[in-house]
């Protein structure tokens, strides 16, 4: 057996995990594409002692800081398959390297997939925003709108009009708001534009006018955003646990899924998507990985 554990994912929860099991001596693997899904964001917020700093700094730190336990390796590369053997489990990565584990942890993020809309992607983390959370500080009392229809939006708008004031609902299309949601919003001031969006006008990815199918323009600051999430593999089928109906990982409150010897932990487990309540997870997933090769080993 190659290591104790291979983890799959280096970023915030794969990181946090492999420092737990690090500092516990565990031999850990950590394979990682280096595409986590808050690159393209300048800055991060609401995380404690980093607040405001650039996510690859943040994740550049907890590199060097893990590294720097003798026991933990890093791998540079894209895990194609996991497989669950007698003794543990085989991870092939897509440059044929392969490596064997007796635990494995999966910290593989969310794929976000935006809708299909000129410039949008270009905007994507840098004033196209899907978190209040982490980004809504720095455009409060701004002009922004929500691109989203039906529950979601009228849920959404709850939490933003906190922040901004002047606040509109592009819903794309026929909205899906009840009578009684649409009477509520507009009693509080919010626009519901129902008119087609065709594109998000620029400059560096920072907004400047949304504009509709029928020529009109709308100048915002910020859109909030609400991408379509996968995961990145189909390491369900491959390892065979079970994925939740809002298709993250299953996880009970000790990050392990429903096959054993797996465990997940990170955005892929949940969509409280917080640097906080990532790392957090990842711990939590390191402390019972190596409870439960202690108690198989004593
Ligand atoms: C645009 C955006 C902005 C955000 N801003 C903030 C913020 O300001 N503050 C905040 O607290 N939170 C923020 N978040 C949330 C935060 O970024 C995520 O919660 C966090 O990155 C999740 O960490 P993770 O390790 O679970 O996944 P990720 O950071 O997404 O990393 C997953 C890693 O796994 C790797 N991987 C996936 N599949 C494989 C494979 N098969 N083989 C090898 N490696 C693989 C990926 O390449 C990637 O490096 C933001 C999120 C987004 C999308």
């Amino acid at each position: 057996m190659d290591f104790d554990v291979i983890i799959i994912g280096g970023s915030y929860a794969g990181l946090s995990a492999a420092l737990t099991l690090g500092r516990s001596t565990r031999n850990v693997l950590v394979i990682d594409a280096s595409e986590p899904c808050n690159k393209q964001t300048p800055h991060s917020h609401n995380f404690l002692t980093h607040d405001g700093d650039r996510p690859a700094d943040i994740s550049a730190a907890a590199k060097a800081e893990v590294l720097k336990y003798p026991t933990v390796k890093f791998v540079e590369g894209k895990a194609i398959s996991a497989k669950q053997t007698e003794q543990g489990f085989s991870v092939d990565l897509e440059n044929s390297e392969h490596f064997t584990s007796r635990k494995l942890l999966l910290a593989t993020g969310l794929k976000d997939t935006l809708p299909d809309i000129k410039g949008l992607a270009a905007c994507w983390a840098i004033s196209a925003i899907h978190c209040p959370y982490c980004h809504g500080f720095e455009v409060k009392n701004e002009k922004v709108a929500l691109l989203m229809n039906g529950e979601h939006a009228f849920e959404m708008s709850k939490n933003i009009q906190l922040l901004n004031k002047d606040l509109t609902i592009l819903t794309n299309g026929k909205s899906e708001l009840t009578d009684v949601q649409t009477e509520k919003l507009r009693s509080k001031s919010i626009t519901i534009v129902e008119d087609e969006v065709v594109e998000f006008e620029h400059r560096d990815g920072y907004l400047e006018n949304v504009v509709f199918k029928n020529g009109k323009k709308l100048a915002l600051k910020a859109i909030y955003v609400k991408p379509e999430i996968t995961q990145h593999l189909n390491f369900d089928k491959q390892l065979g646990f079970e994925l939740t109906d809002l298709k993250i990982i299953k996880v009970n409150e000790q990050q392990q899924t429903t096959a054993k010897g797996v465990y997940a932990a990170g955005d892929c487990t949940t969509l409280f998507r917080s640097l906080s309540i990532i790392t957090a997870s990842g711990t939590m997933a390191a402390v019972m990985i190596n409870k439960e090769l202690i108690s198989e080993d004593f």
